[in-house]
């Protein structure tokens, strides 16, 4: 049984917190963590955004700083949380002011891209909580206006992140500046090697808890694939998003020039849509949340790095304009959608020459995409050739209603529609002539995707019409 948060052992103001954030029962992380870090446990943390991990961190280090009344000192801080961007740190430093809103401890932020002088003037006096990224931190304790050496509390967020973005030795250095006696807590959504010795010169004697492993939370997700050639992808992205039945979309790019051109497509074709990347100043990305928050504009265009962990509710959709090359950043990409229990679509799409990343994933995830073939632009060339024997995961779901129009967002614009079957041969469903385009040989390395001796035979027989991407109720046929 879950126990709720009066059996946590957190204070009333908290609790009456909570249930203005109407939170009625402790997410897994909370429920493991919360008793811990309030005893003062160091802990290393697997769990990424979405878990409800900021609540099991801030409530704890509320009580603590709440219940021991230690002020900081000038320029001093009393919990520190790092985090690898400003739109990260704002999130947190927004959850702990409502999980703390009656508890009255000074709180302070510190990122990166705007003027220093709020900052400082904000930690004069010193401050209870801070949330900062690496370098602007670094920046201000260089020049004497931020003191770490009073820090009870340290929690490094993301940490794999950090060390993606390069900031490993940034924390390495903020960590030493800290005494040697304070609780630390590591979160990381994995545990690379540099990550792990890293926890290790950190914490001392952690628990450890983790929660939903990286491939594991995307069950709730509704995933599918569109193979659709490079050239094709904006119009294909405006075609899908002219459906309303797409509410609220997040749409993923891998540069920051991708992300401007799809938005600036999207807003040529009356989509309002908002883009933010690493390149814009913070008011601009500030503004462009603030529009997509409050439904102003409809999709957010972001790049991995700028999007990461950025929390905005009723995300019906996930779009992967490209299917990111490290398949950990597309757990964590529709990871935005289907946030605390609701459930999501994810639509990826595909060009010839990402094949490769999808399988990548598909390893990572132990899960089948669902194969979309009847939009508009099904890729006709030979390397993204759709499947031989896709059907349609979404009409075939969808309890009849067709072609999955309502489901998927309604991004049939074609009506054509590839299906198929084990055996390689044709099948139609529901009325549509099925079709098979060129089978997807040459580019594909057959080992990694074929699952038993009936697919491998299947290819055979089916005179190369057997296909890498198939699926039946959502699952690649084996
Ligand atoms: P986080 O992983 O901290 O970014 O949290 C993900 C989302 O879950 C946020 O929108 C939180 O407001 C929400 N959340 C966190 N804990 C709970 C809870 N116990 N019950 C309901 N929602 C929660």
């Amino acid at each position: 049984m879950i126990p709720a948060f009066s059996e946590l052992s957190l204070i009333e103001p908290l609790q009456r917190a909570l249930r203005t954030e109407n939170y009625t029962l402790p997410t897994p992380i909370q429920t493991q963590a919360i008793p811990h870090l309030l005893a003062g446990r160091d802990l290393l943390g697997i769990a990424q955004t979405g878990t409800g991990k900021t609540a099991a961190f801030g409530l704890p280090i509320l009580q603590r700083l709440f219940e021991d009344k230690t002020p900081a000192g000038p320029k001093g801080v009393r919990a520190l949380i790092l985090t690898p961007t400003r739109e990260l740190a704002i999130q947190i430093g927004e959850s702990l002011r409502s999980y703390g809103r009656h508890l009255h401890l000074r709180q302070a932020l510190v990122y990166g891209g705007v003027g220093q002088k709020p900052q400082v003037d904000a930690l004069s006096r010193g401050v209870d909580i801070l949330v900062a990224t690496p370098g602007r931190l670094l920046d201000l304790i260089g020049q004497g206006h931020i003191k770490l050496d009073r820090v009870q509390i340290f929690v490094l967020d993301e940490a794999d992140r950090m060390l993606d973005m390069g900031f490993i030795h940034d924390v390495r250095r903020i960590a030493s500046s800290m005494p040697k006696r304070h609780q630390s807590l590591l979160f990381s959504a994995t545990m690379p090697d540099d990550i792990a010795k890293l926890a290790g010169t950190i914490l001392v004697d952690p628990v450890r808890v983790a929660v939903t492993p990286v491939a594991s939370t995307v069950e709730l997700i509704d995933q599918r694939v569109l193979f659709v050639d490079t050239a094709n992808k904006r119009a294909l992205l405006t075609s899908m998003l002219r459906d309303p039945g797409i509410g609220r979309a997040r749409v993923f790019t891998r540069t920051k020039h991708g992300a401007n051109k799809a938005a600036e497509h999207l807003e040529r074709s009356q989509i309002n849509a908002e883009a933010i990347h690493g390149d814009k100043a913070q008011s601009a990305r500030q503004r462009a949340l603030l529009n997509f928050k409050t439904g102003r504009s409809r999709v957010l265009v972001a790049t991995d790095i700028a999007a990461r962990g950025i929390d905005i509710d009723g995300i019906t959709h996930v779009i992967n304009f490209d299917v990111p090359n490290m398949p950990e950043s597309y757990v964590h990409r529709i990871g935005r959608t289907a946030r605390a229990g609701a459930t999501g679509i994810a639509l990826s799409f595909c060009g010839p020459e990402e094949r490769a990343f999808l399988r990548d994933i598909e390893r990572l995830t132990k899960r089948p995409l669902t194969v979309v073939t009847d939009h508009a632009f099904v890729s006709t060339s030979g390397h993204a050739a759709a499947p031989a024997n896709a059907n349609h995961g979404a009409g075939r779901r969808d309890g009849g209603r067709g072609h999955g129009g309502r489901r998927d967002g309604g991004h049939r614009q074609g009506g054509q529609c590839q299906g198929g079957q084990r055996d390689g041969g044709h099948r139609a469903e529901g009325g549509h002539r099925t079709e098979t385009t060129r089978p997807a040989e040459g580019g594909h390395r057959e080992g990694g995707n074929r699952r038993n001796g009936e697919q491998r035979s299947g290819r055979r027989s089916g005179g190369g019409r057997e296909s890498l991407w198939t699926n039946h109720e959502g699952r690649r046929a084996s």
